[in-house]
């Protein structure tokens, strides 16, 4: 008790000192609101608290609309701590809304907590080994993301309530952003109507932010045929759906080469048969079809094309064009980047010790990257890659198309390690990842302070958006009739949760 005492005071007494020298801001610069939000977050226990609810989050490793004990968690934890919360939103059971506050402004914080298939992995062991093999994994850091957003939000409703600021805290729970679903049909429950600003985070390997268009809009989704069964030995009786799905990848392989440098495009079989000898007479192929927000929808209706081209040459029925996701391109907003910069710059890099490098470079190691431990430096603002945007994609983007929104990168993962991968599951646990939620914490926190307490920066804000919105008014690429496929990852958690129960990590 006396040790953990004397070791909080002198990590708070560090923290001020950080405060008075960090970025050269004095003391007497900072805002009484967030210097009480940056010491409430600088406490061990706090530390402790949101630090063992994430390893909880990466130890349930529920996939994309599955995510009932890590979304039970965060919404029971911003219950207990006065938030009112609403369940089960936008058709799906595991979106979640935690609101404190009245009045305007509405700022919104974003979390994530779904797991991505087959990356089981043991934390904080730098050599591939699952807990259970083919599991699912925290690949991508999410367990962290709305744990950070979520001690954000208690921070600042404390800040908030000591200080009289006015205003609405909202944190959006956000289910399966690893297959792009849940952002779109929460902006279409209404969701975001009244939010005036929204900060988003995301994991990864450093403490930094960004502005401007990025990564790519995408359509998911599952085509399926439907032929007729036959004996595989007397097959001309039958009609293979499996064809069709051949003939369509081979029709989308040739159409790559004319398709401008900006698109991605990737597939998955998820149905072709069960044995060689029965003529399959159900087959489908899931596809990641990414590009720019305006050249999509001319992409996608090739890709359609595509497929009718294969049902037509097997012979078999075109059956159903499942649409899983659909989403726009990122469109960062530069104010608001440049308020989370400057909170990124005062927070600073967390203080890593000698065994979190030691562990950094061993993975490092591993997978040939250079070994050069945990990261020392914040990042600069980024500004947007005028030549190539494009890779990876985020339902995050139909968001900012709504309300003005930018994403901060928190660290925590290891320099070099590779997402969507067993190397991110080991370290988004631990000592490593508790630390680089925590600044994430701060500085969104913080940035929520600067739009409570400067109302002309949130202007400045909404004044670029607005301008922005004449030129990018939002239309969700879902089609009208599209619901959210709840049954997506049912069956592989149903598989897997029984054994993955044993290895929960329990909070209490
Ligand atoms: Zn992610």
């Amino acid at each position: 008790m006396k040790k953990g005492k004397i070791r909080g005071f002198l990590s708070l007494a560090a923290f001020v000192l950080v405060v008075l020298i960090s970025a050269g801001a004095k003391a007497e610069e900072i805002n009484p609101a967030k210097k009480d939000v940056l010491e409430w977050l600088s406490k061990q226990d706090v530390i402790e608290r949101f630090g063992k609810i994430s390893d909880a989050i990466w130890s349930y490793a529920e996939l994309g609309l599955q995510e009932f004990n890590s979304s039970k968690l965060l919404a029971d934890t911003l219950e207990e701590e006065g938030f009112s919360v609403e369940r089960g939103l936008a058709g799906m059971p595991t979106c979640f809304v935690a609101t404190f506050g009245s009045g305007k402004p509405v700022i919104g914080f974003l979390g994530e907590y779904d797991a991505l298939p087959m990356l089981s992995q043991k934390g904080r062991v730098p050599v591939k080994d699952p807990v259970i093999e083919g599991a699912p994994g925290h690949g991508c850091g999410h367990n962290t993301m709305c744990t950070a957003a979520s001690c954000a939000a208690i921070a600042l409703k404390k800040a908030m309530e000591k200080h009289g600021l006015q205003g609405t805290i909202k944190v959006f729970g956000s289910p399966a952003e690893e297959t792009l679903i849940s952002r779109p049909y929460m902006i279409r429950a209404g969701l975001f109507n009244d939010v005036d600003v929204v900060i988003d985070n995301h994991s990864g390997s450093t403490l930094a932010t960004g502005y401007g268009k990025g990564g790519n809009a995408m359509y998911s989704t599952i085509f399926s045929f439907k032929g007729k069964t036959a004996h595989g030995a007397a097959a001309w009786g039958g009609r293979s759906a499996l064809d069709a799905v051949e003939i369509m990848n081979i029709a989308t392989n040739y159409l790559r080469e004319h398709l401008l440098y900006t698109y991605r495009m990737h597939y998955v079989i998820v149905e072709g048969g069960e044995a060689p000898n029965v003529v399959p007479d159900r087959a489908s192929v899931w596809y990641y079809i990414r590009n720019s927000d305006d050249r999509l929808e001319n992409m996608y209706k090739r890709v359609i094309d595509c497929a009718k081209a294969g049902a037509l040459a097997a012979g078999v029925e075109l059956d159903e064009v499942r649409v899983i996701g659909a989403i726009h391109q990122r469109h960062a907003n530069k104010h608001l980047a440049e308020m989370i910069q400057q909170n990124i710059e005062l927070v600073g890099m967390p203080e890593w010790s000698p065994e979190e490098h030691a562990f950094a470079k061993a993975l490092q190691k591993e997978l040939g990257a250079e070994e050069k431990g945990m990261p020392s430096e914040v990042g600069k603002l980024r500004p947007p890659n005028e030549r190539f945007v494009g890779g990876g994609s985020s339902d995050v983007g139909d968001v900012t198309l709504v309300a003005p929104t930018a994403t901060l990168l928190f660290p925590g993962q290891v320099p070099g390690d590779i997402s969507h991968h067993w190397s991110s599951v080991a370290c988004n646990y631990g000592s490593t990842a508790w630390k680089g939620l925590n600044a994430g914490a701060k500085v969104i926190a913080s940035t929520a302070v600067d739009l409570l307490v400067f109302p002309g920066k949130l202007a400045e804000v909404r004044k670029e958006f607005e301008e922005y919105s004449k030129e990018h008014p939002y239309k969700s690429f879902l089609p009208p009739d599209a619901q959210p496929p709840l049954d997506l990852n049912e069956e592989l958690m149903k598989k897997w949760r029984k054994l993955m129960e044993e290895h929960y990590i329990n909070i209490k």
